[in-house]
């Protein structure tokens, strides 16, 4: 399960339809059906509908400003080089965008992800960094792993490890680049499983940090993360990827990948959108008002963040998480 999973989404969206079904703009053959409209689309109008659906989120939430710098951050999957090609052509020509590449040095995985991410930057003549774990952090996740294994600690999961050392880096490098946003390719069904998995877990403070906006409020020194897609579900982006030709990479999943945790809320829900049609969409509503809600009534005054007594990067503690994992790592 996993990486074969939006194939496999995408394909229902075609299940539905019988012969004879029209688009519901243009009278032409439908070729997706999206149930929870319930509607039917030719290639052409959905391509328009993705399209439409990710500038309305921009502008409902104020994701973009002209003039800003954008920086993407690429992994080489279909949400992120999805991202990086409408903000292209939708902001190309008001904002600088650079793309941001890490290597987490997962061999036979990231660098082919990457390999076909820079092929797609040079097409779009996207500038691009490329940054590593190697020498960002003088280790990568393959030897990460092997040492964690030989070690009793407790390190929580490897995802948990790559993700927090990623996210140090995208926030280092949006500020050394001088971005303005840091833009993410995560989508609805990845926000739905954070919030459904934090509401499970009882923790409020990360519940509430998802959403098109990243956190609870903008904190000095912290890049604002932004998910323009995140109004989009996962089989979509994937239909519109193989639509409007992004090639992407989509090869075995990550030897390191334990989100099994994950993969039942992501599971849950698709079984709750295939019983009750627009499941999600209700969903993820009813979190924008409450979280909205919660916000205006000042119950969530976000959290307060100091500097890194070692990388300088913010933390709520003195030594942040990334330095925290890495010194015990190098010990
Ligand atoms: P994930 O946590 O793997 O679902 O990734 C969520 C988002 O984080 C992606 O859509 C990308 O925008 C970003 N991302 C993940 N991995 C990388 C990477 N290796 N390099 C750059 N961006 C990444
Ligand atoms: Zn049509
Ligand atoms: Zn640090």
């Amino acid at each position: 399960m996993g990486c074969e999973m939006p194939f496999i989404m995408a394909k229902n969206l075609k299940c539905g339809l019988k012969k004879g079904d029209k688009c519901i703009k243009c009278n032409k053959p439908a070729s997706v059906y999206l149930p929870y409209g319930p509607q039917k689309f030719c290639d052409k109008h959905f391509i328009q509908l993705i399209e439409k659906r990710f500038r309305k989120t921009i502008r409902k939430y104020s994701l973009i400003r002209k003039g800003e710098h954008l920086l993407v951050a690429v992994s080489g999957g279909k949400d992120s080089l999805t991202a990086l090609y409408l903000t292209k052509k939708y902001f190309g020509k008001q904002n600088k965008i650079t793309a941001l590449l890490i290597d987490e040095g997962i061999s036979g995985y990231r660098d082919k992800a990457l390999k076909i991410a820079m092929k797609n930057c040079k097409k779009w003549r996207i500038p691009y960094k490329h940054v590593s774990f190697k020498t960002e952090f003088g280790i990568g996740m393959s030897h990460i792993s092997k040492k964690i294994s030989k070690t009793k600690k407790n390190f929580g999961s490897m995802c948990s490890f790559c993700g927090t050392m990623r996210r140090t880096l995208m926030n280092r490098y949006a500020k050394k680049l001088s971005a303005d946003k840091l833009i993410t390719g995560h989508n609805l069904d990845d926000e739905l499983q954070s919030i459904l998995m934090n509401a499970c877990d009882n923790d409020i403070a990360r519940f509430f940090r998802s959403g098109p906006l990243a956190g609870v409020k903008q904190i000095p020194d912290l890049v604002q993360r932004v998910k323009p897609l995140c109004e989009i579900p996962e089989a979509e982006i994937f239909l519109y990827a193989n639509y409007v030709g992004i090639e992407h990479y989509s090869g075995s999943c990550c030897p390191f990948r334990a989100k099994a945790k994950r993969n039942i809320y992501r599971k849950i829900l698709n079984e709750l959108e295939e019983h009750y049609p627009g499941t999600k969409y209700s969903l993820w509503n009813f979190y924008i008002q409450l979280r909205v809600k919660f916000i205006s009534l000042k119950i969530l005054s976000g959290i307060e963040l100091n500097k890194c007594k070692k990388c300088g990067e913010p933390s709520t503690k003195e030594i942040c998480d990334t330095c925290k994992k890495l010194s015990i790592l190098k010990n």
